[in-house]
C-alpha cells in the first residue's frame, strides 16, 4: 500500500507485525527523466516486511534494477531488507559511522558487548539467554560489505531533488536525516518521531547518546522544514513543537531517575532502577515482571543512556560489584556503601 506525499515522493506501508511500532514509513523518490529511483529504507528481514514493501513497490511499478537505497540507521526494521532486494546495480548508502559500527559488530566474536554490558547492568543470565533466543537474525544487520558510505553534507539527486545528508546521531551512533532545502522536505529516519518517542540506549563505543541525541535534536530544530518525514506512525506533525516535547520528556525522565537513586542510597544497578521508573509499554497485568523481555531490555538500555548522562555530567557515582555496576547519588554517606 502506497500513498502519494509530494510530487514524486511516495510512502509505502511496511508492516512490522507483532512490533510495538507496528509500521515502518518507507520512502520511494521516483526518477524523473530516466534517472535512478530512491528507496529510503526497508524493513526487517521477513516475510512480512518483504511481502509489503515488495507489493508497494509493485504497485508503483518500480524496478529495482533502476532503484538505490539508502538508508537512515542500522536498525533491522531500517535496514534488514536491503541486500535481499538489491538488484545487481542497486547502490546501498549507509552512514559511514553506522557501517563502521556494525563492522565492529560482526568483528566481535561470541558474547557480544552489548550483551557483557547488559549483564553489568543487571540483567540475569536467564534473561539474556530469553533475549537471544528472540531477537533472530531478522532483527541484525549484518551485510553491510558492499553498502556505501555516506558523510555529512553528501549530496543525492532523484526526482528533481536534491536531497542533503545530515548526520544526527543519538537514535544509532551515525544517524542520518536527508534534507531538501528548496522544498522544505525532511527525511527524518527515527530522529523526530511524532507518535511515539524514538529510544535513545547505551552503545559500547559511542558515548554519551542522550547528550548527542539533545545536541542533533537541536541541530535541525530551525531547519526550514514544511514537510517533515518521520520513519514511522504518524507523518503530521509541527517538528519544532515536537522536538521541544522529546528534550522535555528526556528532562522529566532524567529527574524521576534522580529521585528513584535518592530512594536507593546503597545503591541500585541500571535494572533495579528501571523498575522504579514508569513506562508506557502495553502488557496483560501491570508491573515490571510482566513486561515483554524485549520491552524490558529495551528500558533497561534507555535508563543506561540515562544515567551515562547524568555520569558523565558528574550528577551520579558508579561503582563496580562483583559482576554488577551500582549507581548512587552524589550525596551518598560513605556508612551506606554497599558490601
Ligand atoms: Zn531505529
Amino acid at each position: 500500500m502506497y500513498t502519494q506525499i509530494e510530487n514524486n515522493i511516495f510512502k509505502i506501508d511496511v508492516e512490522l507485525k507483532g512490533n510495538p511500532l507496528k509500521v515502518l514509513n518507507s520512502y520511494y523518490i521516483k526518477g524523473t527523466d530516466g534517472g535512478r529511483n530512491l528507496l529510503i529504507d526497508t524493513g526487517f528481514r521477513n516475510d512480512v516486511c518483504r511481502t509489503s514493501l515488495l507489493g508497494g513497490l509493485t504497485e508503483l511499478g518500480a524496478s529495482m534494477e533502476k532503484t538505490d537505497i539508502f538508508l537512515t540507521h542500522l536498525h533491522a526494521d531500517h535496514s534488514g531488507l536491503a541486500t535481499d532486494i538489491a538488484a545487481p546495480g542497486t547502490r546501498i548508502y549507509m552512514s559511514a559511522v553506522d557501517i563502521n559500527y556494525l563492522r565492529g559488530l560482526m568483528a566481535m566474536d561470541g558474547s557480544d558487548s552489548e550483551e557483557r554490558v547488559q549483564l553489568q547492568n543487571g540483567f540475569s543470565s536467564r534473561e539474556l539467554k530469553e533475549v537471544g533466543e528472540m531477537f533472530g537474525h531478522e532483527f541484525r544487520c549484518e551485510f553491510c560489505d558492499g553498502f556505501l558510505p555516506v558523510h555529512e553534507g553528501d549530496v543525492f539527486r532523484y526526482g528533481g531533488y536534491e536531497l542533503r545528508a545530515v548526520l544526527t546521531p543519538g537514535h544509532t551512533p551515525g544517524h542520518m536525516c536527508l534534507y531538501e532545502e528548496k522544498s522544505g522536505i525532511l527525511f527524518l529516519g527515527d530522529h523526530v518521531l511524532f507518535d511515539i518517542t524514538p529510544n535513545i540506549t547505551f552503545w559500547p563505543g559511542f558515548t554519551d547518546p542522550l547528550g548527542q541525541y539533545v545536541i542533533n535534536l537541536l541541530k535541525v530544530r530551525d531547519y526550514p522544514v514544511r514537510l517533515p518525514l518521520p520513519a514511522h506512525r504518524g507523518i503530521i506533525g509541527d517538528m519544532p513543537t515536537r522536538i521541544d516535547e522529546i528534550i522535555e520528556h528526556h528532562g522529566a525522565r532524567l529527574d524521576e531517575l534522580l529521585k528513584a537513586l535518592r530512594e536507593h542510597p546503597g545503591g541500585a544497578t541500571t535494572y533495579e532502577l528501571a523498575e522504579n521508573l514508569s513506562w508506557n509499554i502495553r502488557s496483560e497485568h501491570p508491573g515490571w515482571g510482566s513486561y515483554p523481555i524485549a520491552q524490558r531490555w529495551f528500558a533497561v538500555g534507555e535508563t543506561a543512556a540515562h544515567l551515562e548522562y547524568l555520569l558523565l555530567r558528574d550528577q551520579v557515582r558508579a561503582e563496580r560489584h562483583r559482576d554488577v555496576v551500582c549507581y548512587y547519588p552524589r550525596w551518598r554517606p560513605e556508612c551506606m556503601k554497599r558490601q
